[in-house]
């Protein structure tokens, strides 16, 4: 038995033509399940290709286009891509360098090797400082200037030392100016237990800093956003590193891609129709147009 197709108008089918990395990760994840995946919430009708939702709800009209300095390694759980409600989903939406791969305890993506020892990115693990080690805990950025207070490792620390200088700024041989290395944010997308498991037992890990959020940028981030919940999305954790990268309107975006997804999920789910120039759909709109010209005021 197959999932149904979608064969009615496909407005945005360009979408579909380069589908981005959670989307193969999607599509090779239920190609290997041996029985079609029931999406929770008993919704069984055919969803959009594009962006999960049932059709009546597609919001693949409204997805903007970023572009970033910023990039996403997204690492996956195993059921992570085929959830409906994942939003790692969204991050490869909308920043085009989102890079995702599933995570197994036993086997690696050579891929995702090559991907953290590559010298454009500078990697970060995003997880609580209070897991890791504390000489690999950043609370910001690296940059060549300041202390980069990863680079006091001792060797020993590092696990895996071959790669260890493609993390470390100005580390690489025969380089005379500066470089632009572009922050890579390793998400590990997953429930909170499945999370730290994946942290412990993923030794390539070891040797990248851990970009710990602080208390108090998740509490502004809170109230800011009136989220009650203790729990942060991957998406809003995605929008925390933008903006501590500096990337303001990009975060700004991705939140509201992410609130116009949750209350077309959440609407669908109660089977209720869209709603007229729903809030979030005009906050969404009003972001995608000001585009990246408003990178820097949103910044200021
Ligand atoms: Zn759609």
């Amino acid at each position: 038995m197959h999932l149904p197709t979608v064969t009615h108008d496909l407005p945005h089918a360009d979408l579909h033509a380069h589908p981005h990395a959670v989307s193969r990760l999607r599509a090779a994840r239920l190609a290997r399940s041996t029985k079609p995946f029931l999406a929770r919430g008993g919704n069984k009708g055919e969803r959009c290709d594009g962006c999960r939702l049932l059709p009546s709800h597609c919001m693949c009209a409204l997805r903007p286009a970023l572009a970033t300095q910023a990039g996403f390694c997204l690492v996956m759980a195993d059921i992570e891509p085929i959830k409906p409600s994942n939003t790692g989903w969204l991050i490869a939406d909308v920043v085009p360098d989102t890079f995702a791969f599933g995570w197994a305890r036993t086997a690696t993506d050579p891929a995702l090797l090559a991907l953290l020892a590559d010298p454009q990115w500078q990697p970060y693990v995003v997880f609580p400082g209070e897991y890791a080690a504390p000489e690999r805990v950043v609370s910001g950025l690296l940059t060549d200037d300041g202390p980069a207070p990863v680079s006091s490792v001792p060797p020993g620390a590092l696990r895996g030392a071959p790669h260890a200088t493609a993390w470390a700024p100005g580390a690489s041989e025969g380089t005379t100016e500066r470089r632009l290395v572009r922050p890579l944010f390793v998400l590990l997308d997953a429930t909170w237990s499945e999370a730290r498991k994946m942290f412990r037992k993923s030794p390539y890990l070891d040797r990248l800093p851990v970009l710990s959020l602080q208390p108090e940028q998740l509490s502004r981030y809170r109230l800011r956003r009136s989220t009650r919940d203790d729990h942060f999305c991957t998406a809003e954790v995605a929008a925390l590193c933008l903006a501590l990268a500096g990337e303001h309107h990009a975060a700004q975006t991705l939140e509201a891609y992410l609130d116009v997804f949750t209350r077309r999920y959440l609407l669908a789910k109660q089977q209720l129709p869209l709603l007229p120039a729903d809030a979030v759909d005009v906050r969404l709109a009003v972001l995608a147009k000001t585009g990246a010209g408003a990178t820097a005021l949103a910044g200021a």
